[in-house]
């Protein structure tokens, strides 16, 4: 059984966090230490580690991740100019919260690397 970590407790709402979006398989919500006029974290309700534990049950709702993204990028004004999704696996990716989550990155150009 893989340990919870912070975000499980976003998710359930018993710590603050600035929640844009939630549905009954992903949160989304603003990354506490933002390296882009906007940063979102996109992530699965369901407490996945790391994308090596992804299995194909999860395909709908790691899809979900992509809607939810494109909602996002619209609703903060950065589809035109563009933005970036990170997805940081293990150490040498830079992962430091073993739930996988979606960065969104935007509002600026963001240059070759950011997050990791
Ligand atoms: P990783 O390096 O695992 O891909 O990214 C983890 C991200 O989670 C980091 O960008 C970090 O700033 C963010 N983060 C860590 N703890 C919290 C928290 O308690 N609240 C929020 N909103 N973001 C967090």
């Amino acid at each position: 059984m893989a340990e919870e970590t912070i975000f499980s407790k976003i998710i359930r709402k018993e710590i603050p966090a600035d929640i844009l979006y939630q549905d009954d398989m992903v949160t989304a919500f603003r990354d506490i230490n933002p390296r882009a006029p906007s940063h979102i974290l996109i992530i699965p309700n369901k407490l996945i580690p790391t994308v090596n534990d992804v299995e194909a049950d999860d395909e709908m709702m790691l899809g979900r991740l992509f809607t939810v993204a494109r909602k996002l990028a619209e609703q903060e004004g950065v589809s035109e100019d563009g933005y970036r999704l990170i997805m940081n696996c293990n150490p040498h990716g830079g992962q430091e919260v073993y739930h996988i989550h979606m960065h969104l990155l935007g509002g600026r150009p963001l240059g070759p690397m950011l997050v990791g």
